[in-house]
């Protein structure tokens, strides 16, 4: 067993008034006997025979009736070690670390409205809808300031984007400011700009990438990087629902939500 499971094992028991020794990730004599008084409380949920199995059996018990306590789904309590205890350990540590059940992530489902009628991704009813990339350009004055992402002490208060994204990237960034406001958003990071208009091909690909049209903004990308998943890229919190509901009310599309990578951006297409 691990030595990481073993430290939480003893926690848990020291937790309890129980007597381990010190939380050293080891497993001897004295987590054992703890092991042994931790079950014997417990005895009532155990099968008769609990007192004759191994040690190493009575400790992945031990482990199943924590997360039982704590209402996690671990199946039978029989002391071995499959994937529904696993699962049900690392819902333990979050909970024994934050206070608070893991997000269950895979219930999360991006909305998918289409109010203002984008594009799939497709390049040639991108050019009819918003004409050659690097064209129709307009000026967005932002609803609140925005700052470089690479050079924080540069504000700005306007960037350029499509025509026909204008006003759908205007209403988001006036219900991003009114939810949140300045200091909040600050602290979000929904004001570190990553960039809008960049007629270039997609990282990795030949084709435009949406950047090329002026209808994809990026946000935050340091800390939202292309490769990261949900479990780094920050974007991917419960801090950000509301800012992805006011992008996806209005129909636009987050990679980050849809296919859990390039968190930073959000596109004015359906995929
Ligand atoms: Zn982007």
């Amino acid at each position: 067993m691990k030595t990481a499971i073993v430290r939480v094992i003893q926690q848990c028991l020291i937790k309890e008034g129980l007597n381990p020794g010190k939380a050293d990730g080891l497993l001897g004599y004295n987590t054992y006997r703890a092991i042994n008084d931790a079950l014997t409380k417990r005895k009532q949920g155990l099968p008769g025979d609990w007192p004759g199995w191994p040690n190493t059996r009575k400790t992945v018990v031990y482990i199943q009736l924590l997360c039982k306590e704590q209402g996690i789904e671990v199946g039978d309590i029989d002391g071995y070690w499959g994937p529904q205890t696993d699962y049900a350990f690392d819902t333990l540590v979050h909970i024994l670390e934050t206070g608070q059940a893991p997000r269950p992530w895979r219930d999360e489902t991006p909305l998918d409205v289409n109010p203002n009628g984008w594009p799939s991704q497709n390049e040639a009813e991108l050019n009819e809808l918003y004409g050659k990339v690097g064209t129709n350009q307009v000026s967005l004055a932002l609803p609140y300031p925005h700052r470089l992402a690479w050079d924080l002490k540069t504000t700005i208060n306007s960037y350029q984007c499509n025509a026909k994204v204008h006003d759908s990237a205007n209403r988001v960034l006036q219900r991003v400011f009114d939810h949140y406001g300045m200091e909040r958003i600050k602290e979000l990071r929904l004001d570190r700009w990553g960039g809008c208009l960049n007629v270039r091909k997609m990282r990795g690909g030949t084709q435009w990438s949406m950047h090329s049209w002026g209808i994809a903004m990026d946000y935050d990308p340091e800390d939202n990087q292309l490769k990261w998943g949900r479990d780094k890229a920050v974007f991917a919190k419960p801090d950000y629902d509301d800012w992805w509901r006011f992008w996806e009310e209005e129909g636009w599309t987050s990679l980050g939500r849809t296919k859990n990578y390039d968190w930073m951006h959000v596109q004015a297409t359906k995929l």
